[in-house]
């Protein structure tokens, strides 16, 4: 089995179980390396404004790096990587990247959770999809992981079509939209995330959908392979459907990172 880049610890306020626990269960299921990548401080919001039921406070970051670096010592050397999901919000570049130069990453996952400061992926803001038009908001979203993705901030593309989370498609075809943010994401040397979760909400498919994926694998981009468990038995969820589909279309490996260098596990 290969790795699960993309677990979440109790630390973000809506996560349960131990690290340990995260680890045993992936060493159970035979994952090879695993990585944790917890929602990074909401630091694109005033202090005031942060929901600690999203990230964790910006003080308990250095906590959070130190919780890993014991566990990595802990189970060495089973391969435990640091990573961290970090929004991108545009215009906030700076404020991030002074935040992700204090600690020494393995690699860093790029997401788009707000889109216009709406947080469309929370369950608790779905009213938001009824006065949006959805070709609109899906160009905008697309347009977004372009500008997250040649931003030069971040790794891997976290869960890339995020925003199908609840089931709101538009009707037209959009693979123009999948082709501009693929042909930005090959341009910036960044890989994208095979994210199982879409398989457990309204969405019901793996992020991101097949035929971004088959773009992905035209524009040779490589690819990362993430459950986003919240909880340990979620670790290494459906990777089995993950690594069919991704053989499916000719992919032959997957992407691991060392200190922000990139590694290849054949699958
Ligand atoms: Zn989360
Ligand atoms: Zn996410």
């Amino acid at each position: 089995m290969p790795v699960d880049y993309h677990i979440h610890t109790k630390m973000c306020g809506h996560a349960v179980g131990e690290l340990e626990e995260y680890v045993a269960a992936a060493r159970q299921k035979g994952l090879r390396e695993i990585g944790i990548a917890d929602h990074i401080p909401m630091y694109f919001l005033p202090v005031g404004e942060r929901d600690l039921s999203i990230a964790m406070k910006e003080e308990e970051l250095p906590v959070y790096v130190q919780r890993v670096e014991e566990v990595q010592k802990k189970f060495s050397p089973y391969l435990i990587k640091l990573g961290l999901e970090a929004d991108y919000i545009p215009g906030k570049e700076k404020e991030l990247a002074a935040l992700l130069r204090k600690y020494d990453f393995d690699y860093i996952l790029g997401s788009i959770h707000f889109l216009d400061e709406w947080g469309f992926d929370n369950p608790d803001r779905i009213a938001g999809y009824e006065k949006r038009d959805l070709d609109e908001l899906y160009e905008l979203y697309f347009k977004t992981l372009g500008r997250a993705a040649a931003s030069g901030l971040f790794d891997i593309m976290a869960h890339p079509d995020l925003i199908k989370k609840f089931g709101f498609r538009p009707d037209r075809d959009i693979t123009g939209l999948y082709e501009q943010a693929v042909k930005t994401i090959a341009q910036s040397g960044v890989c994208i995330e095979v994210n199982t979760a879409g398989l457990r909400v309204p969405a019901g498919e793996i992020y991101p959908q097949t035929g971004f994926l088959e773009i992905c694998h035209n524009y040779q981009v490589p690819v990362s392979l993430g459950s986003d468990a919240h909880r340990p038995e979620l670790v290494g969820a459906d990777f089995d459907k993950a690594v069919d589909l991704l053989k499916a279309i000719g992919y032959r490996e997957i992407v691991t990172f060392s200190k922000r260098n990139k590694n290849f596990y054949p699958i």
